[in-house]
């Protein structure tokens, strides 16, 4: 095999395990958590390396690179693109052409773009709604206070498909700053499920990343966003990534 792909391998049984243990420490089945690599800043080659391995679906944080490496990797139909970062409205039209999943719903402005979007291609989109649980101005996502008022309008857009929620925690090396972020996003979740308007599922938590992944398992991650752990150290910033968060990002930043 090719170092590359050695290394990936590596890497990504070095995951499922760090999941395992996770698991079995909250007493959860490890096939209830996705693992979605997070591909931003890794090359084609190396995310044709990881098909190879068995990755089937890769989360990007901006529109123009997903939409860019999914036309570079049309071959390969059995690829599902993920999108995890804020969206423009203007972006919307880009979005509907090729994601399969978008997990940073915040405004009905976007949903309401994406499904004018998606109707006109004959597609649907499986949806997260992105909560803003650290408090920070800096983050996008709704304050979970708005939330429940947010999900009743949503039974709207009927090419939206409402699987959960989706959050950031605060960048922390201290799990007592960052567990209440998890523990937020859960509780807001249980409540929703109670009444959740037909057609919405409550189900998802995709809460996690390389620093932080084992402590929203504990707090019941449904999905955990993984990049670096994967794919290595990016080269570049991940305020890059995250407009509005000023020298935040890089990992353990405050
Ligand atoms: C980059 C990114 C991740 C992955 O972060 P790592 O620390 O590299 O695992 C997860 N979620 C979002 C929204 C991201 O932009």
């Amino acid at each position: 095999m090719h170092d590359a792909t050695t290394q990936l391998q590596a890497n990504l049984e070095a995951i499922r395990a760090r999941i395992d243990v996770a698991c079995r420490g909250a007493g959860r089945d490890p096939v209830d958590v996705r693992l979605l690599p997070v591909s931003k800043t890794v090359d084609e080659a190396r995310l044709r390396a990881a098909h190879a391995i068995g990755m089937r679906e890769f989360g990007e944080n901006k529109v123009q690179e997903a939409l860019a490496k999914s036309e570079a990797m049309a071959d390969l139909p059995d690829l599902r693109w993920v999108l995890i970062g804020h969206l423009q409205t203007n972006k919307a039209k880009h979005a509907a052409r090729f994601a399969s999943e978008f997990q940073a719903l915040d405004s009905l402005r976007v949903a309401q773009a994406l499904d004018t979007q998606l109707q006109r291609h004959g597609r649907a989109l499986d949806v997260l709604v992105q909560v803003n649980t650290s408090g920070e101005a800096s983050k996008f996502g709704l304050a979970p206070d708005d939330v429940p008022a947010f999900i009743r309008e949503l039974p709207a857009f009927s090419s939206l498909r409402v699987r959960g929620l989706m959050t950031l925690a605060l960048f922390s090396e201290e799990a007592t700053r960052v567990r209440p972020c998890f523990v937020r996003l859960r509780t807001l979740r249980d409540r929703l499920r109670q009444d959740a308007p037909d057609g919405i599922a409550m189900d998802e938590l995709s809460m996690g990343m390389s620093g932080d992944f084992e402590l929203a398992i504990a707090e019941g991650a449904t999905t955990v966003r993984v990049g670096t752990a994967l794919f290595g150290n990016r080269d570049t910033p991940d305020s890059a990534y995250w407009p509005g968060l000023a020298g935040a990002g890089d990992a353990g930043a405050a």
